[in-house]
């Protein structure tokens, strides 16, 4: 089995074919490869959606994770509700940080997310997908190379050093305008904020209406120099 400690680039090639763009063959190869224990970090954004059903054709009982950081806009869990409506046989899991929102005030401070915001990250978003991954060998992301010049290099199966895994990676040869085409053709339900200026979605403190047209992150971390949680 291809894991952290046994990484050598894989040999493995899916073809990138017109419907899917590679992401069901990838798919259809990592259940086979790592069985039931990949897990697949969802924040429930456009991405999320499509990835959702594709990754359900593949294995109806997957297990996602989504990082509760407790901070999330409310059409964001009433987005992950409808999900579970739509495919009952998956888990999601909703992990939380060790620290409530009010511990972590008390030991770092009011509004952490305003004065380090990478600490704040660390706490609500990296260290728990950490130990939710400590169980498994390889875990699924949604990201598109043409979401940010920092993901145009990620590849279909990644090593991933900051979490000692390998990282899968079906959309990255999606567009914009194809993930909308097949949220469209399939009538999936989405977080409706995507409607009203919103092309990504994270944490309400740290997430605007971008601010750049082109720019799809620019609405993330505005005026703070960040443009990545840390989990990438
Ligand atoms: S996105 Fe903002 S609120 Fe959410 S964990 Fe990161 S800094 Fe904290």
């Amino acid at each position: 089995m291809l894991t952290y400690q046994t990484w050598k680039k894989p040999s493995v090639q899916f073809e990138i074919d017109p419907v899917y763009k590679g992401a069901v063959n990838l798919l259809e190869w990592t259940y086979e490869h790592y069985g039931k224990s990949v897990v697949y970090a969802c924040s429930f954004g456009i991405e999320g959606i499509v990835l959702i059903d594709l990754l359900t054709k593949v294995q109806p009982k997957a297990t996602i994770v989504f990082l509760d950081t407790g901070v999330h806009f409310k059409e964001t869990y009433e987005t992950i509700e409808k999900v579970k409506e739509k495919y009952p046989g998956i888990t999601i899991d909703m992990k939380k940080p060790e620290l409530t929102l009010e511990e972590q005030a008390e030991t770092y401070g009011d509004k952490l997310w305003e004065r380090n915001p990478n600490q704040c990250c660390q706490i609500r978003k990296l260290d728990p997908l950490k130990d939710s991954l400590s169980k498994g060998n390889a875990w699924i992301s949604g990201l598109r190379r043409e979401q940010s010049p920092t993901r145009s290099q990620v590849e279909f199966i990644n090593k991933d050093d900051k979490f000692q895994s390998v990282k899968i990676c079906p959309l990255i040869h999606w567009t914009w305008k194809e993930i909308w085409r097949y949220v469209h053709k399939h009538n999936l339900s989405y977080n409706p904020l995507h409607d009203h200026g919103y092309p990504s979605i994270g944490c309400s403190h740290c997430t605007t209406q971008a601010i750049d047209i082109n720019d799809l992150r620019s609405g993330r971390w505005k005026g703070k120099g960040k443009t990545e949680c840390g989990l990438h």
